[in-house]
């Protein structure tokens, strides 16, 4: 098969992968060695799109063969789809020359398992390997982790990569018994705390050697079963606190051809995708906890943010006396965010904040007006019930502004 065959089957096959953001990677320097992609002496900036995907990675499979038959995986053995394998080199000069070209500043690479998990470990950090020691490659590495694999296996890949993933893909151990029967909810969490421990390791002792300088991350697919937002997001907040994770990323289910019965027909809403992304976001930048968000079972609202949706349940807690308020108090102001509230503590140390300050600071003015009070500002809280604000602040254009989210 032609290496643009290969390509073009196992680039298609990773793109249900979401788990790929080069974030919080410090910028690898060529100075005083020979070596390409010193990303700082290039100038070379990583691109996301909105909800966070990074988008200049050659993000591919070494192979989509699997000995495992994951239900929710296009790749998994009962499926019939085309396949193909990479060798160890054809990936290590797709990168060489994909990056020489410019087209892009790093490499994605996951796979599907050949042989057995520690086969596929081995092809993994033997490409990594050539490329960091043979062609001096600078770039970013990302490398998805085979969880079954020997930790040795994992300590050389994050030698070498910047960051590695371990894909729990689903949220509860009963849904991986049902839809991944070969894999564990243990040896996905003993490799999650293989990386952990070696990360520790690493920050405790400077001359330790280098292990995944980037943090490691994890991806779980929504809608594959019917485990709710609640159970999803309690299960990433564990994953957080246990493995100190940079990232979980949510995937939306999409169907795939000749889908068993076991996974739904109809793909996830990818809205729900996106509020899940908004409240992992609230829980780790803005200190929400899951339990404040989804008090009890369930999902999400859809049809409205779930920082909107908290201030609604506590009008309580509002308008917040931007002039007196904490820092996190007004960091909950729906339409304010931390950096703004920031700017306001600040602010409000050399004089009063009004109205046209927070115009200033491009704070969404619609949306802050009924939440705050500043010296020039009070508004009345009596004259509208929760559900009339939803109504002005959420219109269901949220949703019909991308219809794509909803029928996607
Ligand atoms: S092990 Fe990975 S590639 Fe193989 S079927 Fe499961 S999810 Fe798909």
């Amino acid at each position: 098969m032609e290496l643009a065959d290969k390509l073009a089957i196992l680039a298609d096959a990773a793109k249900y992968d979401v788990s790929c953001a080069s974030s919080n990677a410090p910028s690898r320097s060529s100075q005083g060695k020979e070596g390409l992609g010193a990303t700082r002496a290039m100038g070379v900036c990583h691109s996301f799109t909105p909800d966070g995907r990074c988008v200049a990675l050659l993000k591919i499979l070494l192979t989509n063969f699997c000995v495992y038959d994951c239900q929710y995986c296009v790749n998994r053995r009962s499926s019939n789809v085309p396949r193909a394998r990479f060798r160890a080199e054809e990936v290590v000069q797709l990168t060489m020359d994909f990056y020489r070209r410019n087209y892009i500043e790093g490499l994605f690479l996951s796979s599907g398992i050949i042989r057995s998990p520690d086969y596929t470990m081995e092809q993994l950090v033997r490409i990594a390997r050539s490329l960091r020691e043979e062609h001096h490659f600078r770039g970013y590495i990302h490398l998805k982790t085979i969880p079954d694999a020997d930790p040795l296996l994992i300590e050389a890949a994050g030698r070498h990569a910047d960051r590695l993933s371990v894909n729990i893909e689903l949220p509860t151990e009963a849904g991986i018994a049902r839809l991944a029967p070969e894999k564990t909810v243990q040896t996905i969490r003993r490799a999650m705390g293989t990386i952990h421990g070696k990360i520790e390791e690493r920050t405790a002792e400077r001359r330790a050697p280098r292990f995944s300088p980037a943090g490691q991350s994890t991806q779980m697919i929504v809608g594959a079963d019917d485990t709710d937002d609640k159970t999803i997001l309690d299960t990433a907040e564990n994953l957080y606190g246990h493995y100190k994770l940079k990232r979980v990323y949510y995937s939306a289910f999409s169907p795939i051809p000749d889908s068993p019965r076991s996974v739904p027909l109809a793909p996830a809403p990818l809205i729900r995708e996106h509020r899940l992304y908004q409240a992992d976001f609230l829980v780790r930048g803005y200190g929400f906890t899951v339990a404040e968000l989804l008090p009890g079972r369930g999902n999400l609202a859809l049809d409205v943010d779930p920082k909107l949706a908290w201030a609604l349940t506590h009008r309580e807690q509002f308008p917040v006396d931007l002039n007196r308020a904490e820092l996190w108090l007004i960091a909950r102001v729906p339409g304010i965010g931390v950096r703004n509230a920031q700017r306001i503590v600040a602010l409000r140390r050399q004089r009063e904040i009004r109205w046209d300050d927070l115009a200033r600071m491009r704070c969404s003015m619609k949306k802050v007006q009924n939440f705050i009070i500043t010296a020039d500002h009070h508004p009345r809280t009596d004259t509208q019930s929760s559900e009339c604000l939803k109504r002005t602040l959420a219109p269901t254009n949220q949703l019909a502004l991308w219809p794509e989210l909803v029928h996607a």
